[in-house]
């Protein structure tokens, strides 16, 4: 039987686990920490409950299609994506329908309904012209380049705006200020900077607008708990608190990997750890380590989450409090590696759908500011004043008191990021998408030179995110099976 060794165990790890134990091999899976399911974990405290990482869900099937019928669970396709609020007042609702969605923005911001459709028309035929090639497929291997489709995205090149930033592209199709800086968020999904990234990024409206958010019935953990369980009783067996400190290979081979409690033979090992601490700790590698760190890192968050008792229903489950100065904010977290004072704002709140999130009268306010990749900053000193930003800004906006509601309070920062998931520096998705080149310089899924070892997870190729970690595992499954079919 095949022995596969999984490292980490993020949702990539565990989608891997689960597409390797049905092609039937042993799998065992290390995991460093106590908790399953890497980012996507969960908190509780007093009596609330919060979703402690991702809080929304684009492309649900990827995550379905993994589980037994009977482990599948209910996800939820929101009414409102996003609230929207700016400081002069004005308000927008982000509805999970095309024709609603650029009705509401004719209503607020007088653009035409025609205008906004018409970019959502071109993001979705940019995902059209890269998803095989960039988004399920490796374009590392020669084959999946000599394809129709993949002469079809050369030719239709112009059509990706690989040439120009998301925010000149938004900026030319979109006009206004508001709408621009909407849709300039997008480039965040991957911890990417608008003014930088390329405008090939606006696919990820297209996965949220016209394809649709989703939020599983019981919350965003749902998604661990289920892909364990499906684990479970498909026989992967989990190690925790087993951190692995070495991978073993030779004569072009991988051989196993080395914890503290000894060396455990595999004749496929998938990492889903960083790719910059594999090369620096498990596979240490100057060379190979030298290319990942080209790559600027993402951005990472700092989340507070609050126990409120209170509530308010001027907000949804998702809600934006945009900065005056967005610009700024991210020249703050790219290029001086700190926090701005008017942060753009995002609040999740879990308990506006799942009532047991919070106690009656209550809510869970997961609140969140992008920050810097974590690169020593005083985060002690930081972080008061990042709350105290936070909090003016929420009270101005929303013209209520906030601070006296908070009966409960922890805090995640960059630093803890790393701690918690082995992300260098605490950084959401890897590397950034920050220069052009970017995607192309992501790590590939294996390495040629050594059978059977391969790499999942948000800073390898397609990148971060669920669906993109979800795609890695699927990848890898296709590339398990050519490689170990041909023998
Ligand atoms: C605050 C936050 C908000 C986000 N919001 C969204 C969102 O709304 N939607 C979305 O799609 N995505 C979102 N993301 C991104 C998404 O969560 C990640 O891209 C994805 O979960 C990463 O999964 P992964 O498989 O790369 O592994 P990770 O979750 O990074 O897990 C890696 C695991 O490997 C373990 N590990 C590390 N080193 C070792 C070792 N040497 N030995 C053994 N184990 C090791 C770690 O302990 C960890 O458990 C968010 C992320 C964060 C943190």
């Amino acid at each position: 039987m095949t022995k596969t060794i999984i490292i980490g165990s993020g949702i990539a790890g565990l989608a891997s686990a689960i597409r390797m134990a049905r092609l039937g091999h042993s799998v065992e899976l290390f995991e460093a920490t106590d908790r399953i399911g890497g980012k996507i974990a969960e908190r509780r405290f007093g009596e609330f409950r919060f979703d402690a990482g991702p809080s929304l869900l684009t492309l649900p099937e990827l995550v379905l299609e993994l589980l037994d019928e009977d482990l599948r669970f209910q996800v939820n396709r929101l009414d409102v994506i996003t609230n929207y609020f700016w400081e002069d007042s004005t308000q927008l609702k982000a509805w999970n329908d095309v024709e609603k969605l650029s009705q509401e923005i004719g209503d607020n911001l007088g653009v035409s309904p025609e205008k906004v459709k018409s970019y959502l028309m071109k993001s979705a035929t940019v995902y059209d012209l890269t998803a095989d090639l960039f988004i399920f497929g490796s374009f590392h291997r020669l084959k999946n380049l000599l394809n129709r489709k993949s002469l079809k995205t050369l030719l239709n090149i112009g059509k990706l705006k690989a040439f120009k930033t998301l925010h000149q592209f938004n900026s030319e199709e979109l006009e206004h200020p508001k709408l621009v800086q909407l849709f300039d968020r997008y480039a965040t999904y991957n911890g990417s900077n608008p003014y930088q990234t390329p405008a090939t990024l606006s696919v990820i409206s297209h996965l949220e607008h016209n394809l649709g958010a989703y939020i599983p019935e019981n919350g965003m953990f749902q998604i661990t708990d289920s892909l364990v369980r499906q684990a479970e009783r498909l026989g992967v067996s989990f190690h925790l608190n087993e951190l692995v400190m070495k991978v073993e290979h030779s004569g072009g081979k991988v051989r196993g990997v080395h914890t503290g409690n000894g060396f455990y033979e595999a004749d496929v090992v998938i990492s889903d750890v960083d790719v910059h601490h594999f090369y620096s700790k498990l596979m240490p590698d100057a060379r190979r380590l030298a290319k990942v760190e080209k790559e600027e890192r993402s951005s990472s968050a700092l989340i507070f989450y609050w126990g409120l008792n209170g509530t308010f229903p001027e907000l949804d489950v998702h809600n934006i409090f945009f900065s005056d100065h967005y610009k700024e904010e991210f020249r703050h977290l790219f290029n001086l590696k700190t926090a701005h004072s008017d942060p753009t704002v995002y609040i999740y709140i879990s308990s506006k759908y799942n009532k047991s999130d919070a106690p009656e009268g209550g809510e869970n306010w997961f609140v969140m500011v992008n920050a810097p990749a974590d690169m020593g900053q005083n985060w002690d000193g930081l972080i008061p004043q990042v709350r105290q930003h936070i909090l003016g800004k929420l009270e101005r906006m929303l013209k209520k008191p906030l601070s006296g509601k908070i009966v409960a309070e922890e805090i995640l920062s960059p630093p803890e990021i790393w701690k918690l998931t082995g992300s260098v520096n605490g950084s959401l998705y890897g590397s950034s998408s920050n220069s052009r080149y970017a995607s192309f310089n992501r790590h590939p899924n294996f390495r040629k030179d050594i059978r059977g070892l391969y790499f999942v997870g948000g800073s390898v190729h397609p990148g971060g995110g669920i669906p993109l970690c979800l795609s890695s595992a699927k990848i890898v499954e296709g590339l398990v099976c050519e490689q170990f079919q041909k023998k």
